[in-house]
């Protein structure tokens, strides 16, 4: 949950993730479904499919503990070199260092770090500053201590460096030129993406939502169906267009009922959601995907994603049209 959420958001998340598994062994065997449903809202939601995975792993490979030996900690879905040292050193005290963005910052400006820090290529450079540096008489402590010194002291703006215990030592500080790291490139402008998508109800009252498929952005997630707006193409015709490509009905468009705006890692999407009825067809997902019309009363038993979640809080709440940021 920490790999990119902040730790106050993630307390909750946290606890109602270990009340649903508390034991490795829960967390295996239970529904992708199940497990997706208790990461909503988080978001990432491959971090929530590979933690899935792992567990797997962890029991049928390695008796429900989660394994000592570095390459085989490496070796598990979802862990790289980050998890694998802050696991490994704060659980069993193994002596690895931690490299994640609050360290990353320290040690650029620790050591004047005049590389791209972004820049993958000079990630083994800054994890052999972390090797260096590292305390490996308690590399548990250690790594705490330099997540803990990034995240508070060492800060993105306005480092406290009359607080640090390392402002002795760091280049940056006794140079002046704080302000001038971390190095890194300026960020190419986020794409921004509109999206449309048709909220189809049935002569029951039923809505249409479809899954994604397990692989990719949001994999395994429930969703009204949808997709990205073309060139010179009118919201609602993308809408018409996105489900009869997807659903292999033809549908009409009656109303806007909420735009949603959402940033994702590398890319912005402003979700239009369209009150629509079925004109021709009978629903069937060309993906193979599974499909349902359920009411409105049943969407909190599926997993779906952030800007879906505001469409549907808007069904409820009746309301027309709306813009939420
Ligand atoms: Fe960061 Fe300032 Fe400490 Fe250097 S002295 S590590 S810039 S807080």
């Amino acid at each position: 949950m920490l790999q990119q959420t902040r730790v106050a958001q993630a307390i909750p998340y946290y606890f109602r993730f270990l009340a649903a598994f508390p034991t490795v062994f829960d967390l295996a065997n239970a529904p992708l479904d199940d497990v997706l449903k208790q990461w909503e809202g988080l978001g990432y939601y491959s971090r929530a499919r590979s933690l899935h995975h792992a567990a797997k792993e962890i029991v049928e490979k390695h008796e429900g503990v989660f394994p000592k030996n570095p390459a085989d900690a490496l070796a598990l879905k979802g862990v790289g070199a980050y998890t694998q040292a802050a696991v490994l050193s704060i659980a069993y005290g193994i002596t690895l260092a931690a490299l994640d963005g609050n360290v990353i910052r320290v040690l650029s400006r620790w050591f004047c770090f005049e590389e791209d820090v972004k820049d993958p290529k000079n990630r083994k450079k800054l994890q052999n500053l972390a090797d260096e540096v590292l305390f490996a008489a308690d590399a548990s402590s250690w790594n705490q201590a330099m997540m803990e010194l990034g995240a508070t002291v060492c800060s993105p703006k306005n480092p406290k460096c009359e607080l640090c215990p390392v402002s002795q030592n760091c280049m940056a500080f006794l140079e002046d030129k704080v302000k001038e790291y971390p190095k890194s490139k300026k960020k190419a402008p986020i794409p921004h993406q509109q999206i449309a998508v048709a909220v189809i109800q049935n002569q029951d009252g039923k809505y249409l939502i479809n899954r994604r498929p397990d692989k990719g952005l949001l994999g395994g997630l429930w969703e009204f169906p949808g997709g990205k707006q073309e060139e010179g193409e009118a919201l609602e015709e993308t809408c018409i267009r996105e489900t009869r490509e997807e659903m292999g009905v033809q549908i009409e468009v009656l109303h806007k009922i909420v735009e949603v705006n959402h940033a994702f890692t590398h890319f912005k999407i402003t979700l239009h959601a369209f009150a629509c009825v079925l004109v021709d067809g009978e629903a069937k997902s060309t993906n193979g995907e599974p499909h349902w019309w359920i009411e409105a009363s049943k969407f909190d038993a599926f997993a779906f994603p952030k800007a879906n979640i505001e469409v549907i809080k808007a069904i409820r709440e009746g309301r027309q049209q709306l813009t939420l940021f």
